[in-house]
């Protein structure tokens, strides 16, 4: 949208007109020349029509002074061959003749020209004439360049645009609209608003158009919303759709669509990390939590027992003062890695719940199952041989599982089932590390 656009002043202030004087008589063209040049225009010289046509074609003047009555091509055929051309066609011509006849001026205005000067001229005439040409024929092309500009900005931009009519047919779409929605070129030209918006949608938009139709002083424009839009193939985009009201003779409404994929991936990038632990990349406390509700509420209308898995690094503290801290971080990733590739059912999960300690919840797993379960996640990490050097209980990098399994009813506290996995894992601990210990569900924390 950088492209800028112009005063039609600033476009043409730079530049010398240049006018064509065409005349078989060598004195007229004389008298012109003279005039024209000061005028400050530039003048080229022609005496007959075929010269004329000729020069033109060559050198685009911006004004055609044109002898009618001439030996050879006249100025009326040469006129029509000026305007037969692309190239000369639109050159401003005007007439000169000594042949008023109203039948002469309006075979002069058919063969397209500009205006008609009366023979003998008067100078004064001649020059108003031509200064008011050069004038419209300057609004003309700064108009055609400014509509160029605009073709080239609705072509060239990544916002699809649709021109739509108040009953919802779409009477334009330009190239990145029909690339969208997987159309070719000019197919979705006719197509209506239904085709491309649910009936729920489509039914809204027609009504504010209709609204708008009718009284656009109370309707207020609507701001940009997200739609899901029906491509050609039949799939759906989710799309910003703006629709903007104007009256062009008719009320037409600008819709602009706008891809928000890049949102949609960041935010759903941004769901996932909230969802995750920064440095392990496994689920966070907070992921868990929300889980593991969901988690305990279908146990307890499915009556199937639930398996929780409380982990603590061994001697995690030694590890860190003897090997640095970049290692121990490096260390709790491969451990978190180890530990979730035991999760594998959709109902499973594992969690980083702080520092060095870790969760993962087995739904529908008794209590010999997460028993396995949590051995092999023991050995699993045991297995990695990362050495602890300083650890008084084993040359690897251990942990301590605690293991509680339940079938939860209405009248169960979470609280008490994360109990007592703590205290089945401090159990590990005190009966030497490295192992799994299963709570005891009979306990009195319950
Ligand atoms: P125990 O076997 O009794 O669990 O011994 P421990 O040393 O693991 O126990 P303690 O809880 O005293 O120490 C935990 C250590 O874990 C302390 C802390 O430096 C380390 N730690 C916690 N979070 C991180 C972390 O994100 N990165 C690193 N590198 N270390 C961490
Ligand atoms: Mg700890
Ligand atoms: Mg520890």
């Amino acid at each position: 949208m950088s492209i800028p656009l112009l005063p039609a002043a600033v476009i043409n202030a730079s530049r010398q007109h240049a006018v064509l004087l065409v005349d078989d008589e060598a004195s007229h063209l004389g008298v012109l020349r003279t005039t024209m040049l000061q005028q400050g225009y530039r003048t080229f010289l022609a005496t007959s029509g075929e010269r004329a046509i000729d020069i033109a074609q060559r050198i685009k003047p911006d004004l055609i002074l044109l002898d009618v009555v001439m030996p050879g091509v006249d100025g009326i055929e040469t006129c029509r061959r000026l305007k037969a051309h692309p190239a000369t066609a639109r050159i401003p011509v005007i007439f000169m003749s000594a042949r008023t006849d109203t039948d002469d001026v309006v075979a002069g205005f058919d063969a397209g020209a500009a205006d008609y000067i009366n023979k003998p001229f008067k100078l004064g005439e001649v020059c108003a004439r031509v200064r008011s040409q050069l004038l419209m024929r300057s609004d003309a092309d700064s108009q055609q360049q400014q509509a160029e500009r605009l073709r080239l900005i609705v072509h060239g931009m990544d916002e699809g645009l649709m021109i739509i009519e108040a009953n919802g047919r779409v009477q334009y779409s330009n190239p990145a609209c029909e690339r969208h929605l997987g159309y070719e070129h000019s197919e979705l030209d006719g197509a209506t608003l239904g085709q491309l918006l649910s009936p729920g949608v489509t039914q809204e938009y027609l009504a504010y158009f209709a609204a708008w139709s009718a009284d656009p002083e109370t309707v207020h424009p609507r701001g940009a919303r997200e739609v899901q839009i029906r491509r050609r193939d039949g799939s759906a985009r989710a799309m910003d759709l703006t629709l903007t009201p104007m009256y062009a003779g008719e009320p037409l409404f600008i819709g602009l669509l706008h891809d928000i994929t890049h949102h949609k991936q960041s935010e759903t990038a941004l769901q996932r990390a909230a969802l995750l632990d920064p440095l392990t990349k496994i689920a966070n406390r907070r992921h868990f939590d929300s889980f593991f509700e969901k988690e305990w509420l279908r146990a307890i209308r499915s009556g199937e027992p639930l398996s929780l898995v409380v982990i603590d690094v061994d001697h995690f503290k030694l590890y860190n003062d003897k090997l640095g801290h970049a290692a121990g971080d490096a260390c709790l990733r491969k451990v978190a890695a180890a530990l979730e590739s035991h999760a594998l059912r959709p109902t499973d999960i594992a969690a980083r719940y702080g520092g060095e300690e870790f969760v993962l919840l087995f739904a529908e797993t008794g209590a010999e199952t997460a028993l396995k379960l949590a051995e092999s996640i023991r050995a699993h990490v045991e297995s990695l041989a990362l050495p602890n050097p300083r650890s008084s209980t084993s040359n690897w990098l251990t942990i301590s599982v605690g293991v509680a399994t339940m079938v939860p009813t209405q009248r169960d506290e979470v609280e008490a089932f994360f109990v007592a996995a703590d205290r089945a894992m401090y159990e590990a601990k005190e009966a030497g590390r490295n192992r799994v210990v299963a709570a005891d569900m009979r306990a009195s924390v319950l």
